[in-house]
């Protein structure tokens, strides 16, 4: 097992900005984390495991202790009557897995295509796009304490998913380190075209397959720019930067209002708004900064907005974590200014002495 040190992180990650890890470890087994976790505990350190770096800024003075850059592969895979049971190593890269399964024909992940990082990342934010979302297909998921190295499988019930959320981002948070997923999929499923881009172009088409949900999807995606593929154009960012925020029907009155004052942008975005089972209402994070000056292709300085996506805060090249955070939290101050609606970071932040967005 091979520690390195002051191992720089920027170039790890998508974003790209950020400093060095002080040390930092690769693994590819369970037992590898096990003994790097020993390390950690041996010289105290605190612990950072690191995916794709797909959903992550990491502080310009970098990250005190050890990163563990998680790299366990593995696909196998059992058939059932009409499902079939994946498991796939955390270091697995999430759309390669994707691909695979999309290739068997098996349902329930191919909404999720070209999603970028690792598979152990996916039950972290619960990732979702276009109409599905890893806790719909999710089984189990295999973590081993960072504090004890001891092993644990948590059930989908345990997993405690919500939208972008989990007990790994609560309770768990910092806890634990995945290594093994198993989902669930179909072998007997249409794929589901409901959300709004699928919708608009399959209308009139016959029920596509699999493989064409995941080509379209790879294709939208890319024309906004949320794709970071070989031989396709991307942007220095980590995908949407905001959640979508969730906010109680009192608080839907003064949004509609505001809103209301500006009927050009109304028109554009159907729907921007969502009510929930719970009686709160989602709403479009992007719809909101449209009132905002924050909008596609918005630059200040060394960072901005992607030109193709409004979630999408961007490095032009030489950004700070410092000038990111600083433009994040000006934009979140707007909105609630204008809304009263915090807007929360979907981006995870490593290294911080303490949380720099608005909370
Ligand atoms: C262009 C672009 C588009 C995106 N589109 C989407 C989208 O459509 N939907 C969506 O949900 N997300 C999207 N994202 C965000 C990102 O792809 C996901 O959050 C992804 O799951 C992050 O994976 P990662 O391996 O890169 O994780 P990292 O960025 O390395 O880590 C993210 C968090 O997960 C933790 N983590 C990672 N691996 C493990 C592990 N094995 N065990 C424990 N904790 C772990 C890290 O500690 C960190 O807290 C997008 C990002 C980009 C750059």
């Amino acid at each position: 097992m091979m520690l390195e040190e002051n191992k720089p992180l920027a170039r790890l990650t998508t974003f790209k900005v950020g400093g060095a890890a002080r040390y930092f470890a690769t693994v590819s087994s369970e037992s590898e984390l096990q003994e790097v976790l020993e390390v950690a505990r041996e010289k105290k350190l605190p612990v950072f495991v690191l995916g794709g770096g797909s959903n992550i800024i990491v502080h310009d003075s970098g990250f005190p202790g050890l990163v563990i850059k998680n790299e366990i592969k593995g696909f196998e895979t059992s058939a059932g009557e009409d499902e079939v049971s994946v498991s796939a190593g955390a270091g697995e890269v999430w759309d390669s897995v994707v691909e695979r399964c999309v290739a068997n024909n098996w349902a329930g992940i191919e909404n999720l295509s070209a999603v970028p990082g690792t598979v152990g990342a996916a039950p972290i934010q619960n990732i979702g796009c276009y109409g599905q979302s890893f806790e719909e297909v999710a089984d189990t998921v295999r973590a081993v304490n960072l504090a004890t190295g001891a092993p644990r499988e948590f059930s989908k019930a345990e997993c405690q998913f919500e939208y972008r959320e989990s007990f790994f981002k609560k309770e768990g948070a910092e806890k634990y380190c995945v290594t093994q997923v198993r989902m669930k999929l179909r072998t007997d499923a249409v794929p589901n075209i409901t959300y709004r881009d699928l919708a608009a172009y399959f209308a009139g088409k016959k029920t596509p397959s699999l493989a064409e949900v995941r080509q379209v999807l790879i294709e939208i995606r890319s024309r906004k720019g949320m794709v970071i593929l070989p031989g396709l154009p991307s942007f220095n960012s980590a995908g949407s930067f905001y959640k979508n925020p969730i906010v109680p029907q009192g608080m839907m009155k003064k949004v509609e209002e505001v809103a209301a004052t500006r009927p050009e942008i109304m028109a554009k975005w159907t729907p921007w708004n969502w009510p929930q089972p719970d009686g709160r209402v989602k709403l479009s994070a992007a719809f909101l900064l449209e009132y905002t000056q924050f909008t596609k292709g918005y630059t200040r300085g060394t960072v901005g907005i992607s030109p193709k996506h409004t979630l999408a805060l961007i490095n032009l090249g030489k950004a700070t974590a410092r000038d990111v955070t600083t433009l994040a939290r000006d934009i979140q101050q707007n909105v609630l200014d204008l809304f009263g609606v915090l807007l929360e970071a979907e981006v995870r932040f490593v290294g911080f002495p303490e949380y720099p967005l608005l909370k």
